[in-house]
């Protein structure tokens, strides 16, 4: 099977031509960051009008690079939600637009079950497994059985460690994204210097809360400024270092409870996050004290991207999923409900 996949949920528009195999024969991202730059987040608005204008062009491009034409594919993946309405829409609208015109089979994606299912493209791993879902906008612990079998068993009840990441590094005055910002600056600090919380370690569960700990660090930033009338660069390495431990600790300990709560062959993660080191290194540990392999997809598949929504419309395709014409965009469409009927208007 070779599927085309189509996303623009948030501020990528991405196309990609996946085989069945796990051939990744294209995968086309745009970003939009320099559109949203000077608003300090992503703009709904200009976001699905970016998507509409760049939509084609991306499934165009994506073709090209397969050296393939819509009369060679088996199938329509697209992304129909969790996102921006207007986004997910644009890709909805086209993704009809090309099966109707072709007889082509449309299939529609949930964004959190590409990103759950891409250790199968990248890895091969079976199920079940665990995924840990690390994003500027996602967290949390999927328990994966199936193509569209994912039991939730935690995740943030604040911010997500992304968002966590980028807040920090603008309090500290370091560039965006913040992860890798922090993470750099981190290199050169004391982490043991200050003394920054563990949110919810004392709670039994899954559950996870970021927004204490971003808030620690203002204070603590702000005690200082107070002090000494600004912050020395070593103190912003030092802070850094102190935020990225106290987040891998909270990730590690999270994690080895999911495993022991749901005991799995493997742990995966996925999501912009799982590209920190400290935090992968943290997660390894845990996996190796549990007996389980740990996978983590590279980079460009961690993050937003086409070829994973493609990926998922296979694997949905293969267990006999199909849409028609009624598909709807989605704004909110939890995971542990994707097998659910998708029928009437953005229900
Ligand atoms: P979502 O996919 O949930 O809609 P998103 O598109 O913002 O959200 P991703 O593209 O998966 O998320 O990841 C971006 C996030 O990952 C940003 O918040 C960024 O700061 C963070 N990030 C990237 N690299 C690192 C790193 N080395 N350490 C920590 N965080 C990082
Ligand atoms: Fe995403």
């Amino acid at each position: 099977l070779t599927f085309l996949g189509i996303e623009s949920s948030c501020d990528d528009t991405a196309a990609a031509i996946v085989r069945s195999d796990a051939t990744i024969l294209a995968s086309v991202v745009a970003g939009q960051v320099a559109l949203h730059e000077s608003f300090g987040g992503v703009v709904p608005e200009i976001a699905a009008r970016a998507h509409v204008e760049k939509l084609d062009l991306c499934v165009e491009e994506a073709l090209a690079i397969a050296g393939l034409t819509l009369a060679d594919l088996d199938g329509v993946a697209v992304t129909a939600g969790p996102g921006l309405i207007g986004g997910v829409m644009a890709g909805v609208m086209l993704a009809k637009g090309i099966a109707a015109g072709t007889g082509l089979p449309l299939v529609g994606v949930n964004h959190l079950a590409g990103h759950a299912l891409t250790p199968r493209l990248t890895d091969g791993i079976g199920f079940p497994y665990l995924m840990l879902l690390v994003s500027g906008g996602h967290c949390q612990f999927l328990h994966v059985t199936g193509p569209e079998q994912f039991q939730r068993l935690g995740g943030t009840i604040d911010d997500a460690p992304g968002e966590a990441f980028d807040k920090v590094a603008k309090l500290l005055g370091l560039p965006q994204p913040g992860g890798p910002a922090v993470q750099a600056a981190a290199r050169n600090g004391n982490a043991g210097r200050f003394d920054l919380p563990r949110p919810l370690l004392d709670r039994p569960g899954c559950d996870l809360s970021f927004s204490g700990l971003k808030t620690a660090v203002l204070r603590v930033r702000d005690g200082l400024v107070a002090a000494q009338g600004g912050l020395h660069e070593q103190d912003r390495n030092d802070l850094c270092a102190g935020f990225q431990a106290a987040v891998a600790d909270v990730l590690a300990e999270k994690t080895r409870r999911a495993l022991a709560a749901s005991p799995v062959p493997v742990l995966a993660v996925a999501g912009g996050v799982a590209a920190n080191s400290t935090i992968r290194e943290a997660l390894q540990r845990v996996a190796d004290q549990a007996g389980a392999a740990f996978v983590a997809p590279p980079l460009a598949l961690c993050t937003d991207n086409a070829a994973m929504i493609a990926w998922a419309g296979i694997e949905a395709f293969r267990m006999g999923r199909r849409d028609d014409m009624t598909l709807a965009g989605r704004p909110r469409w939890p995971l542990d409900q994707s097998a659910a009927p998708m029928l009437g208007a953005g229900k």
